[in-house]
């Protein structure tokens, strides 16, 4: 409801011209033109993501430097955003749903997360 509301909101803001063809325009962009930057900065914005710690900022801008594969770039990035597949991380989504299964399958006393997996072991 919220979402049609906000449309129909943009929506009576347009004055259609007949004068003029019809062009796409980004209402986010400063110069009516789409970036990846733009709709990251929109999004932020709109939702309020979390702020990353500047250091991880810093690591996964040095992280893109390096001349190694993409897959290894890719997996670099996950794990500083703690985005992998971990025993947690499935856990959190309802994927595993047992208690028991969140512990770390090398030590069965800590619950494997991203810290206890690559730095802890
Ligand atoms: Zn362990």
């Amino acid at each position: 409801m919220a979402a049609v509301q906000e449309l129909m909101l943009l929506l009576q803001q347009i004055r259609p011209c007949v004068d003029s063809l019809d062009r796409r325009k980004w209402s986010s962009g400063t110069a009516g033109l789409f970036t990846v930057k733009s709709a990251y900065i929109c999004l932020q914005n709109k939702y309020g993501m979390a702020e990353i710690e500047l250091a991880k900022v810093q690591a996964l801008q040095q992280l893109w430097l390096n001349n190694v594969p993409p897959k290894v770039n890719i997996f670099g990035w996950r794990l500083l955003l703690e985005k992998l597949p971990t025993r947690e991380a499935l856990y959190r989504k309802g994927i595993i749903t047992s208690n028991h299964e969140r512990c770390c399958v090398f030590c069965f006393k800590e619950k494997e997360d991203v810290q206890h997996a690559f730095f802890q072991l």
